[in-house]
């Protein structure tokens, strides 16, 4: 890494058990070779067989790590995690105005697969209205689209209302994951962006997998790319298929059947 490389900042919440959030994210930047910079917006006690307790700090401290990140380094794109309530939101919000536009990947995290809330319900709005507009790519799975757009997402013909739909809220781009949706043997990601004309498909065997963290991975993998310079569409492009390698390599540090993914 040369002097003053570009860093990659997220944003988001800490799991203690090393699988998903920040502990995943600083992984994934540091598997791309980029410097990794944290700002932790709710602490989660965790560990691979579901979430025991959570902690939101003060929105000032919050406010204090922003700001000690944005004043020192670099910042070539921030990745948004878990971020616990509409006050949190809008702090995050407030700070990202103060500093400009940065290349911006939304991962808009409500509910882990163990079933903990990560997300207040009544935040909702201000996801939608405050962050959402400022994604450079937005990464939401099946649920949480559906959550986002007021869509029932069943069928691909679905899937693809929401894309517009989510675009209409102003991200630049749209990687709607689809492994909650039942596409058969196959688990379809499609991209779209505003600019652009149709979607994109990333297609892939269903894993017979457990595996947690995967979408903090893909988000943090998707902001190191843009870190790296790769265009938004390349980015995840990469990132997807990082997230596949990884999670095929995963192992179980736990006495859960999850799996966390090895960041090589
Ligand atoms: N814990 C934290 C702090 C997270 O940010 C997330 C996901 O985004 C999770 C847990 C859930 O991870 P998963 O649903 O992959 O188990």
């Amino acid at each position: 890494m040369s002097d003053s490389p570009v860093s990659a900042l997220t944003i988001a919440g800490s799991d203690s058990g090393g699988g998903a959030g920040i502990q995943a994210d600083l992984k994934a930047f540091a598997a791309h070779g980029v410097h990794g910079l944290s700002a932790i917006a709710a602490l989660t006690a965790q560990h691979t067989r579901g979430v025991t307790a959570v902690h939101v700090p003060p929105v000032d401290f919050l406010r204090a790590q922003i700001d000690a990140c944005f004043e020192d380094f670099h910042v070539g794109a921030v990745k948004l995690g878990m971020l616990a309530t509409a006050e949190v939101i809008r702090a995050v919000a407030d700070a990202l105005d103060a500093y400009g536009p940065v290349p911006l990947v939304v991962d808009p995290v409500m509910v882990a697969t163990s079933g903990a809330r990560l997300l207040a319900e009544d935040a909702l709005e201000a996801l939608r209205t405050r962050l959402l507009p400022k994604a450079t790519v937005l990464t939401p799975n099946i649920p949480e689209a559906e959550l986002l757009s007021g869509l029932r997402i069943a069928s691909p013909a679905d899937a693809e209302q929401a894309l517009a739909r989510l675009l209409a809220t102003g991200s630049k781009a749209v990687l709607l994951k689809g492994a909650h949706l039942d596409e058969g043997a196959l688990v379809v990601d499609r991209y779209r962006e505003a600019t652009g004309t149709g979607t994109t498909t990333f297609t892939h065997p269903r894993l017979p997998i457990e595996g947690h963290g995967t979408g903090c991975t893909l988000a943090s993998a998707i902001a190191a790319n843009l870190c790296l310079g790769l265009t938004p569409a390349q980015a995840t492009a990469a990132a997807v298929d990082y997230v596949g390698r990884a999670l095929r390599q995963g192992y179980r540090p736990g006495r859960g059947e999850v799996r966390v993914l090895d960041h090589i």
